[in-house]
């Protein structure tokens, strides 16, 4: 495991639901735009099957949860944040949502690109990592490397761009750690935004958030940080 240090000056972090950069990149997202960083977040799916309650109010629950994504990437320092508006579970690495990807990196040209680690399937026995997170994760992957940088990808979806680093999060993988000290509490509050999504108590959320941060910057002995598998494309 090393630190990782990036200075860019754009960043996408694109995630399948709203609250899913938050709990894994809203420490480094926060970090990078406290460095100066245009932070942009893209969510696929609008959420609104996120609740365990049958009668629950789709269209307000959809609504809320847009409104806690604003406030989020409000919190974090965040540019700019838009939804592809998927339902949750409707999330495929086709080539109609590859070509909506390539479209906002050759758009917003970051040199840091984050988002989930599709190889991530199961989890200590206890978790499968949802359909959404490993279908935008690899839609997201084959976007970056080659399509976007490639002219004969989706020509008709932006001049090429070629991104420099892929940070996937949510991986049994990682090998660097970033420095998330200042942002730490920005996270904490980007996570405590969505609160429909919240089953714990604010005061146990918060205290799991920073103990996280806290054991992975020990790895590389600093206060706080994340934990990523790295795709270096500069060299
Ligand atoms: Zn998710």
């Amino acid at each position: 495991m090393k630190k990782l240090d990036l200075h860019p000056r754009i960043v996408l972090a694109v995630y399948a639901h709203p609250d899913d950069a938050d709990v894994a990149a809203g420490g480094a997202l926060a970090a990078f735009a406290a460095d100066g960083a245009l932070v942009h977040i893209v969510t696929a799916c609008d959420g609104a099957k996120g609740s365990g309650d049958p009668k629950v109010n789709i269209a307000e629950l959809r609504a809320l949860r847009a409104r806690e994504l604003g406030l989020a990437a409000e919190l974090l320092g965040a540019a700019s944040v838009e939804s592809l508006g998927y339902a949750d579970g409707d999330v495929s690495n086709d080539s109609h949502l590859r070509e909506r990807l390539v479209a906002i990196i050759r758009r917003l040209r970051p040199e840091v690109v984050l988002g989930p680690d599709p190889t991530a399937t199961f989890f200590d026995g206890v978790y499968v990592n949802h359909r959404d997170h490993r279908e935008l994760g690899w839609a997201l992957v084959d976007a970056v490397a080659p399509a976007a940088a490639m002219p004969l990808y989706f020509p008709d979806s932006g001049d090429m761009h070629h991104v420099d680093t892929l940070l996937l999060s949510g991986t049994h993988e990682p090998d660097v750690i970033v420095d998330i000290s200042v942002g730490i509490e920005k996270k904490i509050l980007a996570v405590l935004a969505h609160e429909s999504q919240l089953s714990e108590d604010p005061e146990w959320v918060r205290n799991a958030v920073r103990a996280r941060a806290q054991q992975a910057g020990r790895e590389v002995g600093i206060a706080c940080g994340e934990s990523f598998r790295h795709l270096d494309f500069s060299r």
